[in-house]
């Protein structure tokens, strides 16, 4: 009987020894669309330089998704699973886990990755749980196949893990790795569907409010206005959005924990360690002091600019550029002179 266990042992470590392989779980949102921060997944899985597979969820469309997935074809993408039926409805994690844990089964890869997004982030470690491995979250390097590394200590220190799993489960912040370019040629991924069906009797999906705005997503913003405790009400974030407005489709406004706090907007603009993690090409905060908290979720962005009253308010050490002033009087000034440009 032992000797059996340790040839059935030994053929499923020769197999994922030999078939070393990546499966991405693909995100699909609105109209079919991939959503960006499986780009940038593609570029931390293909740096374990091994095959790639991609897995997409969803209701219906998931062929377009893997038609825009396909042209990435600098990423070594073997083979795209669709992962398509009406149980899929809004992506639960009980739903996908189970179906996801089936195509593992089958298939035996030695790292499944996915964005650090709300939906990768409720169904890998649930994944992990059911392989009985520890997941890896938020990874910002790819070292090796076995090591990562990531941030702890709201950002204050960078951890270098080495995980001896089997089967390794990954996290991935997308502002840590550049998205994945498009290719030349025609993409050569097979197609396949997945027959497993979701059978969730746990959870059922009820209906999601979106809040509606002309600006982009704080996740794909060129230009972040992010404002603090120091804009005093609801009334005075209007100057962040009168900014915001004159670059259009590139620009929005973030806040930090203390202004959505104090109700001067909506929690979804929140940015930093326990808000959203955002890199865009300019951060400008604005009556920020510069918490850790806060800089967790921003420090990555190409150029900051902070505007403070107090000269030495921490947020300067990491600001590229910096502006001592009263934000009452230099955000009238500021969009007046814009407006001129
Ligand atoms: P303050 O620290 O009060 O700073 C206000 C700044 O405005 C000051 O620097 C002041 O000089 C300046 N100012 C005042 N008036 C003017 C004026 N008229 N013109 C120009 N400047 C002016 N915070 C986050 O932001 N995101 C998070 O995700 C987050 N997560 C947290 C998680 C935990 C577990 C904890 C404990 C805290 C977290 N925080 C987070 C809170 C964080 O520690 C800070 O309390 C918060 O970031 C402070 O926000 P602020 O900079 O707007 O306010």
């Amino acid at each position: 009987y032992s000797r059996q266990i340790l040839s059935r042992l030994t053929t499923s470590t020769i197999r994922s020894r030999c078939f070393a392989s990546t499966l991405v779980l693909a995100e699909q949102i609105e109209g079919g669309k991939l959503a960006p921060v499986t780009l940038n997944t593609l570029t931390a899985a293909a740096q374990l330089k091994q095959d790639i597979d991609c897995v997409i969820f969803g209701t219906e469309k998931t062929n377009e998704t893997a038609n825009e997935l396909k042209k990435f074809t600098n990423c070594n993408i073997k083979k795209i699973l669709l992962a398509e039926n009406a149980g899929f409805k809004g992506l639960l994690s009980e739903s996908v886990t189970p179906v996801l844990l089936d195509i593992q089964k089958k298939n035996n890869y030695t790292h499944i990755l996915g964005g650090s997004s709300t939906f990768a982030k409720g169904v890998l470690p649930r994944l992990a749980a059911l392989l009985d491995v520890q997941p890896i979250s938020d990874v910002t390097a790819v070292i090796d196949k076995s090591q990562y590394s990531r941030f702890i200590y709201a950002g204050n220190a960078i951890l270098k893990l080495k995980s001896n799993d089997p089967v390794q489960i990954i996290t991935v912040r997308g502002t840590a790795f550049e998205a994945a370019k498009q290719g030349t040629g025609s993409g050569e991924a097979q197609i396949e569907k997945v027959n497993s069906t979701p059978n969730n009797d746990l959870s059922e999906f009820v209906s999601r409010q979106v809040q509606q705005s002309e600006r982009p997503e704080l996740a794909s913003a060129r230009i972040i206005f992010s404002g603090g405790r120091a804009l005093k009400s609801k009334e005075n974030f209007k100057l962040l959005y009168d900014l915001a407005d004159l670059f259009p489709g590139q620009a929005t406004v973030g806040a930090s924990r203390a202004a959505v706090d104090a109700g001067y907007c909506a929690n979804d603009l929140q940015i930093g360690q326990t808000g959203k993690i955002v890199a865009p090409d300019l951060y400008v905060a604005i009556g920020i002091s510069g918490a850790i908290q806060h800089i967790a979720g921003m420090k990555d962005s190409k150029v900051i600019v902070a505007i403070n009253k107090d000269a030495d308010s921490p947020i300067f050490a990491i600001a590229d550029y910096g502006l001592t002033g009263d934000l009452f009087k230099v955000l009238p000034e500021l969009t007046e002179k814009l407006k001129k440009k």
